[in-house]
């Protein structure tokens, strides 16, 4: 197995490392995180999108024709990467590029992909995700969320929870019960909203970390033309299913794990617990290499689904796997920061005796919301071993 990059992926690294070494943005001090959604922090978000996909780094993998590179996965990989290790911001306009995007190029017609695509790489169109609904999270085909088809229009009544990024989103992927009478998987259609449709109502919820990344969404005759309708009525179970497949390798990245392992070690290092560094503690050491193992381990299970990616196989259950490896892996690595550093742990972000900027008990909150996002970790244990190892429901 060579798991080495060719002489031309390195060259492109190159490139890439060098045009975000000249092109990054300057880190402003006090920058709200975007959940509170100041305009300037937003605009200045959607420009760095929009820089980055003019230097062609943006959705690499996606057909010319929609503004993408035909480019190999092996260069989305590295430009990934790059970013990461750079840290550079993150793109605004993530569930667009990831999930939403991928979806129309493989069901939307011609028509939904030049009108949809090209905005959601320049940033013009930021997109949410409708699909939870208080009682329907787990069990997401109980959804309620009713649309009526009256003439060449959908009407849409109910209520979706926990809506990231709804508060600045212009559209929504939206899962709605067309025929209530069907089993509960085939009366359900993928449609396309638009956030300022009259009849929309969005709620900020606070989430432990003190931000308010997501959102209640309230649809009172909400009017949809049915051209937003993805795929066929009623069959949008099977579109929602790729959608999932897409957002649980997005919540999956091997070098941000990479990236908080490694500041985890430098922290073990320097912090001192009971008059020597906290690395010093056999016990300690112990926790640190199981950690490092699983992230190798995470990081030989990224390649074999790169691998599958470049040879087209099916990945069947990698992206459950990938999903909850790592989202688990990370409130690990979280967790035993936290211990290292024991009552300092608990500082604000604003306390003047606070280690990293007090990123830790922001990752430790945060990243054990990503463990119920995207499909909870129970979850993905069933569809590993129903689906993967054909054990019995
Ligand atoms: C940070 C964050 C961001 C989110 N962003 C979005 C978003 O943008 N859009 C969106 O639509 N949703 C979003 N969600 C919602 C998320 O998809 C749901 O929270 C998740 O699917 C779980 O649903 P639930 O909260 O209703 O919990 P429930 O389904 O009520 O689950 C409660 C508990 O029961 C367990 N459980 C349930 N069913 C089973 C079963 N069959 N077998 C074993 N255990 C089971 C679960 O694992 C969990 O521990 C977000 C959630 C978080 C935390």
């Amino acid at each position: 197995m060579d798991l080495s990059f060719s002489p031309e992926h390195e060259a492109f690294r190159k490139r890439v490392r060098g045009w975000i070494r000249t092109h990054m943005p300057k880190k402003e001090k006090d920058a709200q995180p975007l959940e509170f959604g100041d305009p300037k922090r937003i605009a200045a978000m959607k420009q760095w999108q929009r820089h980055l996909h003019e230097a062609g780094f943006v959705a690499l993998g996606w057909p010319k024709e929609y503004g993408g590179q035909a480019a190999g996965i092996v260069e989305q990989t590295i430009v990934n990467e790059e970013l990461l290790l750079a840290r550079a911001p993150g793109l605004i306009g993530m569930m667009g590029i990831q999930m939403v995007g991928p979806t129309l190029i493989q069901f939307g017609t011609e028509e939904q992909k030049r009108r949809y695509l090209p905005k959601i790489l320049t940033a013009d169109d930021i997109w949410c995700q409708g699909y939870s609904e208080p009682g329907s999270g787990s069990d997401l085909a109980s959804l309620k969320t009713r649309a009526e088809l009256v003439g060449d229009q959908f009407i849409i009544n109910g209520q979706k929870v926990w809506t990231s990024n709804a508060q600045f989103a212009d559209w929504m992927f939206c899962l709605v019960r067309t025929d209530p009478d069907a089993p509960k998987h085939r009366g359900i259609s993928y449609v396309l909203i638009d956030m300022k449709t009259p009849g929309i109502t969005v709620r900020p919820l606070i989430q432990m970390t003190g931000d308010a990344g997501f959102n209640e969404v309230f649809f009172e005759d909400v009017r949809v033309p049915r051209t937003n309708l993805i795929g066929e009525l009623n069959q949008g179970w099977l579109i929602a299913n790729a959608t999932l497949a897409h957002e649980r390798n997005m919540l999956g990245s091997t070098t941000r794990t990479q990236q908080m392992f490694n500041g985890l070690v430098r922290l073990a290092k320097v912090h001192r617990r009971y008059g020597r560094p906290a690395a010093a503690d056999p016990v300690m050491r112990q926790r640190l290499a199981d950690l490092e193992i699983r992230v190798a381990a995470m990081k030989y299970h990224s390649f074999r689904q790169l691998t599958d990616a470049i040879k087209k196989r099916p990945t069947g259950i990698a992206a459950s796997v990938n999903k909850l490896v790592s989202t688990e892996l990370n409130h690990d690595i979280a967790a035993c920061a936290m211990e290292v550093m024991g009552s300092y742990g608990t500082l604000a972000r604003t306390s003047r005796r606070v280690i990293d900027r007090g990123m830790w008990p922001v990752e430790f909150m945060f990243t054990l919301g990503l463990v119920i996002g995207g499909g909870t970790s129970q979850i993905q244990k069933n569809i590993i071993s129903e689906r993967g190892l054909g054990m019995p429901r």
